[in-house]
């Protein structure tokens, strides 16, 4: 088997409307593997800042306890929510505080991914966007239950409400997978800052013309064009180009 180099490019940007930005992200490589990760902060209550930059905290913390690839992300990111539950029980002002969090460890031809809350993770193959993970938000969850039509969810007033998040409750259900990576194929991960305003089909044209760190200049670009209405945090996982960039 031939050795992948992977990369990985990281761009984040506060947007043109919010004050601050909530978002926050994570690029660690291992000898054998890489992992990445994206927190966006839960409006509408507070410590949404806190909350993102501490789950990345404690995910960091435990990359650098170990030499190799994390063997259980699961434990950690319930580690992170533990964490993220005795902080706000410990001071009022953070009371209800939460976070998406998206973790990817690309390790050999395998792809973990651990998964609560509206950011996403994308496979990108033959062109194609395949997303990895569901959003846990309202109008989501009512099309996936047929209850919505596609076009009806793009509009719907609670589109942005999150129905699971890391932090509020002692304990979290977390989405967990594996799927397979083949050379060539380039892993995404983005805030819902990203998603929003640009479609897939654009996405994956700027991918498809763009290459490690133009790439996410450029689709932090177009979400700043389209009104940056959000915070935008956006990742790419690909192998190293042959050049050596
Ligand atoms: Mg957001």
């Amino acid at each position: 088997m031939s050795i992948m180099v992977l990369k990985a490019f990281a761009k984040t940007h506060q947007g043109l409307v919010r004050a601050d930005n909530q978002d926050a992200y994570l690029v660690r490589a291992f000898p054998d593997g890489l992992l990445a990760a994206v927190a966006d902060g839960m409006g509408g209550a507070p410590g949404g800042r806190e909350a993102s930059h501490h789950a990345i905290e404690v995910l960091d913390r435990a990359v650098s306890e170990q030499p190799r690839s994390i063997v259980d992300l699961e434990r950690i990111v319930k580690r992170a929510n533990r964490e993220l539950y005795a902080w706000a029980h410990a001071e009022p002002r953070l009371f209800g505080m939460g976070t998406t969090l998206t973790v990817v460890q690309v390790h050999g031809e395998e792809v973990s991914v651990v998964h609560v809350g509206d950011s996403r993770a994308y496979r990108l193959r033959d062109g194609r966007l395949d997303r990895l993970t569901q959003d846990h938000a309202v109008a989501a969850e009512l099309l996936a239950s047929g209850l919505l039509t596609e076009a009806e969810a793009l509009r719907h007033p609670q589109r942005h409400v999150v129905t699971r998040v890391l932090g509020p409750g002692s304990s979290v259900r977390l989405d967990v997978l594996v799927v397979t990576w083949r050379p060539g194929e380039r892993i995404m991960l983005c805030s819902d800052g990203l998603y929003d305003v640009l479609d897939d089909t654009t996405i994956a044209e700027i991918l498809s013309t763009h290459r490690g760190e133009e790439a996410v200049d450029r689709l932090v670009e177009e979400s700043l064009r389209a009104g940056g209405p959000d915070n935008v945090t956006v990742i790419l996982v690909e192998e190293e180009a042959s050049d050596g960039r």
